[in-house]
C-alpha cells in the first residue's frame, strides 16, 4: 500500500528480531504498515535453522510469528536478498522507517593454522547442516573418527554435542534432516570433548543444556578431576544461577552421573585454547589439536585466560568451531562497527542516519536466547514509535511501500513468496514428515521450495 500519512515500516530479517518488532510496532499503532523482507523463502530464522531438532517446544514461538504475519497490516516477502536484490538506500525512499534485524549469517574464525583442513567445521554450518539451511546441505561432515573435539563451551557447543551423541531413537521423532539423520546413523564418533579457554565457574551455558548432556541416555561424564580443584569450596560465594550450574557439573566431574551402560563419552576441558589443527601424515585432514594451557587471572565472570607456555595436543579427526556467530555489513551505505560487528546503535536508532533502526543479534550481537532477542527488539520498536510521535519520520511525505519493491523485484527479476505460499512449502513437509513419524521433512532444495511455493 502506499501512504500519505500513516507509517509505511519494512523490516530486513525474517528471524525472531523482524518478527518481534513487526508484533510491537502492529500491537501499538493502529494505522501502521510493516513489510518483512527476508532472504529465504522461509520464515522465522534460527528457529528453524538453529535452534535444536530436539528442542521443539522452543519452536512455538512460531506460533506468534505466524499471527503477526497474518496482520492485516503486515506482509512477508521471502526470497528476497537485501543489499543484492534490492539496496537498503532503495527501502530508505520506498518506506519512512527501515528496521535492519538480519541477525548473524557468519562464524568467527579461530585464526589458527589448519583451521581449513578436512574434518574441521564452524558450528554455523554444522548445525545448518542438520537443520536443514539450504547452503549447508551438502556439508557431508566426516563422522569417520572416534573423538571429536568442540571449541566453545556455549549452548550452540552443547547442542552440537548432543547432535553427535544423541540415540538415534530420539533424532529420529525430530525434524532433523533424512540425510544428515543417514549420517549420524553411520557415525564413529564415541566421545566429544567441549574445550574453554577458562575455568568451570565461567563456562557459557545454561543449566538446561547442562542438564541435558547429563541426562543423555546411552553417554556418561569423561572429566578430568584436577581441573576442579577449589570449585566445590567456592560454591557458597557464588551467585544463584551460577552455583547451580556448577553444582550439576561438580555431579557429572565427580562420576555420579550418566548411564551404567553407556558406550559414549562426553567431558569438558578447561583452560585450553587453541593453537594449531595438527594434519594428519598426508596432510590431507584433521588428526589432532594443539591446545594452549592457560590459568586465570582475576576470579569470577571477568577472570581472563593467560597462556601458561605449556601446550596439550589431543588426537581427534573431526573438530568443530562454536567460539560464535558474526554478523557481516549488509550495504555499504549502512554504518558497521567492524570490531563489534555490530550497527553501532542508541537504543536500536542507528548511529547518524535517521530513519533507520536495528534489532536483535545485528543490533547487540549474537549472544542470548530467543526471550533476550524479543525484549531488545520491542525496545527498538518503541524508539521508532517514540519517533513517530515526535514527529522525526516525515510522515506527510508520500511513499511507495511494497509497491515500489515489487516493481524493482519483477525487473530484476526476482520471485518473492508470500506468506500464504510458505504455508504451502509448510504443508508439504509437514506432509513428508508425517510419513516418517516426524514433526516435518524440511525440503533443502530453495528451486524446490519455490516451485511449490507458485504451485
Ligand atoms: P536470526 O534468527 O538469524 O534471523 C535473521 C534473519 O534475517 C534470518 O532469517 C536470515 O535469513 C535473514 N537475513 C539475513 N540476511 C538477510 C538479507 N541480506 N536480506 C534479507 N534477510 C536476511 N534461543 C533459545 O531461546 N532457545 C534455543 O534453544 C536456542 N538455540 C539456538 C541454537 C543455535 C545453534 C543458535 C545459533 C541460536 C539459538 N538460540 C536459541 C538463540 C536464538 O536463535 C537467537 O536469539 C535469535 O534467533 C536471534 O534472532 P535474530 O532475528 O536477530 O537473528
Amino acid at each position: 500500500s502506499t501512504s500519505g500519512s500513516y507509517p509505511l515500516v519494512c523490516i530486513v530479517g525474517g528471524g525472531p528480531a523482524g518478527f518481534y518488532t513487526a508484533q510491537h510496532l502492529l500491537k501499538s499503532h493502529p494505522d501502521i504498515h510493516v513489510d518483512i523482507y527476508e532472504r529465504l523463502p522461509i520464515p522465522f530464522g534460527l528457529v528453524r535453522f538453529g535452534v535444536a531438532p530436539d528442542h521443539p517446544e522452543v519452536k512455538n514461538v512460531i506460533n506468534t510469528f505466524t499471527q503477526t504475519a497474518q496482520h492485516k497490516h503486515c506482509c512477508f516477502f521471502g526470497n528476497v536478498n537485501i543489499g543484492r536484490d534490492v539496496s537498503v538506500k532503495e527501502l530508505q525512499e520506498a518506506y519512512h522507517a527501515v528496521v535492519l534485524s538480519y541477525g548473524a549469517e557468519a562464524n568467527r574464525r579461530l585464526g589458527i593454522p589448519g583451521e581449513d583442513l578436512l574434518g574441521v567445521y564452524s558450528a554455523k554450518d554444522f548445525v545448518g547442516w542438520y537443520n536443514g539451511v539450504p547452503c549447508n546441505k551438502d556439508l557431508q561432515p566426516d563422522l569417520s573418527s572416534d573423538t571429536a573435539v568442540i571449541l566453545g563451551q556455549g549452548n550452540v557447543a552443547l547442542d552440537v554435542a548432543r547432535m553427535l551423541l544423541s540415540p538415534l531413537d530420539i533424532l529420529k521423532k525430530t525434524d532433523v534432516t533424512q540425510p544428515s539423520l543417514e549420517a549420524l546413523a553411520a557415525s564413529h564418533v564415541h566421545k566429544v570433548l567441549i574445550v574453554g579457554r577458562r575455568g568451570p565457574l565461567q563456562m557459557a551455558c545454561t543449566i538446561k543444556e547442562l542438564r541435558e548432556m547429563v541426562n543423555l541416555p546411552g553417554t556418561k561424564p569423561d572429566m578430568v578431576t584436577a581441573e576442579f580443584e577449589g570449585i566445590a569450596e567456592a560454591l557458597k560465594e557464588l551467585p544463584r544461577p551460577r552455583k547451580r550450574l556448577t553444582e550439576l557439573l561438580l555431579k557429572a566431574a565427580q562420576g555420579s552421573a550418566g548411564s551404567a551402560q553407556a558406550t559414549r563419552q562426553w567431558g569438558f576441558r578447561f583452560l585450553r585454547s587453541p593453537v594449531e589443527i595438527r594434519p594428519s601424515s598426508d596432510v590431507t585432514r584433521t588428526a589432532g589439536i594443539r591446545l594452549a594451557v592457560n590459568r586465570l587471572e582475576g576470579s569470577g565472570e571477568n577472570a581472563q585466560a593467560v597462556p601458561t607456555g605449556e601446550v596439550e595436543d589431543l588426537q581427534c579427526g573431526l573438530v568443530i568451531n562454536s567460539i560464535g556467530y558474526r554478523s557481516l555489513p549488509i550495504d555499504a551505505t549502512v554504518p558497521f562497527d567492524p570490531h563489534k560487528a555490530v550497527i553501532p546503535n542508541t537504543v536500536g536508532r542507528v548511529e547518524q542516519v535517521a530513519g533507520l533502526y536495528c534489532s536483535g543479534w545485528v543490533k547487540r550481537g549474537p549472544t542470548g536466547v530467543i526471550a533476550t532477542t524479543m525484549n531488545d527488539s520491542f525496545d527498538t520498536a518503541r524508539a521508532l514509535l517514540q519517533d513517530i510521535e515526535a514527529g522525526l519520520l516525515k510522515l506527510s511525505t508520500k511513499k511507495l511501500g511494497s509497491k515500489a519493491i515489487v516493481t524493482l523485484l519483477e525487473k530484476r527479476g526476482v520471485n518473492s513468496v508470500s506468506f500464504l505460499e510458505w504455508e504451502k512449502i509448510n504443508a508439504e513437509e509437514v506432509k513428508r514428515g508425517g510419513r516418517a513419524g516426524k514433526p516435518r521433512e524440511k525440503l533443502l532444495d530453495v528451486e524446490e521450495m519455490i516451485k511449490i511455493a507458485k504451485t
